[in-house]
């Protein structure tokens, strides 16, 4: 259908995974879930993938080890920063711990910034009260649940979506999010294999291409030309893989061109 590789703006690999697992995974902004994963996936070499610095808001152990220091430190070297954020209805961890994590990953991304991936699952008032509070360079929401109003709202921040099959069939994403401010992902789990993500990818694209009333073609161009874009205004290039960043530059211009598209 189209020779533009496909783009997952969320997606997670266990870090016993070798280069060649996941070579044909197309391109991925693989997050982390804790500073000691990302410690050692930040130094991984992948041409097709970004690697995050992440620290889950459900996972108990990775909020209490995080130490902002670190995360910095991290951060520094890698142009992704995820999966961070809140979650109120499935985490065990004390929401005032879990502000406290956020709060500091904020004020770290608003200072330097970075493409930034934040869960938001049942959480998304208290995640657009911080981002109002602590504004950051074009925020991505990951498992947005929120009501039209708090989409809008979402969007008049300066939000990005990062959409998986569970979440483009909200109607949210026809009625409230402009078409430039969406990407899509897999929600890859750590043990599923890093193969089947373009097919996921694949079917995410279906879905927003009804919703849309676009191609499928048209949706993989749009989701480039937005992450060129979020790239550019973070000011996150020179971070990038090398090959990952060269397909950011083609693939983000072939969507801005209004006659390359379908
Ligand atoms: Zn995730």
């Amino acid at each position: 259908m189209t020779d533009l590789i496909p783009l997952d703006a969320h997606a997670h690999f266990a870090p016993s995974r070798r280069a060649e697992e996941l070579a044909d995974a197309g391109a991925v902004l693989a997050s982390t879930l804790s500073l000691e994963e990302a410690a050692g996936a930040v130094r991984r070499r992948e041409a097709n993938v970004v690697w995050g610095v992440g620290c889950h808001p459900r996972l108990p152990q990775a909020q209490a080890a995080f130490d902002p220091t670190v995360f910095a430190k991290l951060a520094e070297g890698t142009a992704l920063v995820g999966e961070v954020g809140l979650d109120v209805q499935w985490s065990r961890v004390p929401i005032d711990d879990q502000l406290r994590v956020f709060r500091r990953v904020l004020c770290e991304v608003a200072e330097r910034p970075r493409i930034l991936s934040i869960h938001s699952y049942t959480a998304t008032r208290l995640v657009l009260d911080e981002v109002r509070r602590t504004p950051v360079v074009a925020p991505i929401l990951h498992w947005w649940t929120g009501t039209a109003a708090e989409t809008r709202e979402a969007v008049a921040l300066g939000c990005y979506f990062s959409v998986h099959s569970a979440v483009a069939r909200r109607s949210v994403f026809r009625t409230s999010v402009p078409p430039e401010r969406i990407l899509v992902e897999s929600d890859h789990g750590w043990s599923d294999p890093p193969a089947a993500i373009p097919c996921r990818v694949e079917w995410v694209e279906h879905l927003l291409s009804v919703r849309l009333k676009r191609s499928r073609e048209e949706v993989r161009r749009l989701a480039w030309r937005n992450l060129a874009t979020i790239v550019r205004e973070t000011g996150t290039r020179e971070l990038l893989p090398a090959q990952f960043a060269r397909m950011v530059d083609e693939y983000g211009r072939l969507g801005e061109d209004p006659a390359r598209l379908l």
